[in-house]
């Protein structure tokens, strides 16, 4: 960690390509800087602390009593639609069962059951992951490409290739083309930047697949997760917002009462 690897090679990701591969192997064309990442790093944690706070303020205290583990998150298995919970003046908090309807009236029918439960089987899963991930081999970390600075070298790129659009219509205002060559020249350029643009698009769904920490990291994440749910200091809320930045949905499921409930994870 620590180090942020940017090819500073030429060349295209686009599938059409004419131009050069990008070579992602090829140590000389790498500019290793060291440290960056790690900086850049706690700045976000930082942050991302700093929103929480301000997300804490944000809620009256009285909505803060009657928050529940996995708000927002709870999903049904049958109906897709999320899962409300409540209190009822009992010690534990309950799901209540799902009696959505859809969009000719069906109502949904899946069973209540204790949120616990869900808490369980949404620990073990988080610790089971995080094994997982601790056993996946690396594959970020060491290609890290950074593909922020691969599209912003490419913006430049299309902004040359502007210049030289105006250029090439100055010197034919000027006389120095006839109208043939002029539509030449205007249309090379055009596909240029229709390719460059191409390329931007490639890196940008690259940069959404790739994650910026190695997977021990991200199973140090869901230990850190799974470390709070129990904890009585640490606010539902918070536990929440934490669940919320690892967790897609938590899609749960009960036939029939006295059934034991199913619980899936999607994880983030
Ligand atoms: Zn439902």
């Amino acid at each position: 960690m620590g180090k942020i690897i940017t090819n500073k090679g030429e060349g295209s990701a686009h599938k059409n390509k004419k131009t050069k591969d990008l070579k992602y192997f090829d140590k000389e064309e790498w500019i290793v800087v060291e440290n960056c990442h790690e900086i850049l790093k706690s700045q976000e944690e930082h942050n991302e602390i700093l929103n929480k706070i301000k997300v804490r303020t944000k809620f009256h205290p009285a909505a803060r009593r009657g928050a529940f583990i996995f708000s927002g998150i709870l999903y049904c298995a049958k109906c897709s639609k999320s899962m409300q919970m409540q209190d009822k003046g009992i010690k534990e908090a309950l799901i209540k069962p799902c009696r959505k309807a859809d969009h000719v009236g069906n109502k949904c029918d899946n069973k209540g059951n204790k949120l616990s439960t869900v808490l369980e089987a949404v620990k073990y899963l988080l610790k089971d992951e995080a094994i997982r991930l601790k056993t996946e081999e690396e594959t970020t970390g060491m290609n890290f490409v950074d593909y922020n600075k691969l599209i912003a070298t490419t913006e430049d790129k299309i902004q040359k290739v502007n210049k030289a659009i105006s250029r090439i219509k100055d010197m034919y205002e000027e006389g120095d083309y006839d109208k043939e060559e002029y539509l030449d020249r205007l249309n090379k350029r055009k596909s240029d930047i229709n390719k460059l643009e191409a390329e931007i698009v490639d890196y940008q769904l690259l940069l959404r697949k790739q994650s910026d920490l190695t997977n021990d990291q991200k199973a140090k994440r869901f230990e850190d997760v799974f470390s709070i749910l129990d904890s009585t200091s640490v606010e539902t809320e918070t536990k929440n917002s934490l669940l919320k930045e690892i967790i897609e949905k938590v899609i749960y499921i009960k036939n029939n009462n006295g059934d034991v409930p199913q619980v899936e994870v999607l994880f983030k």
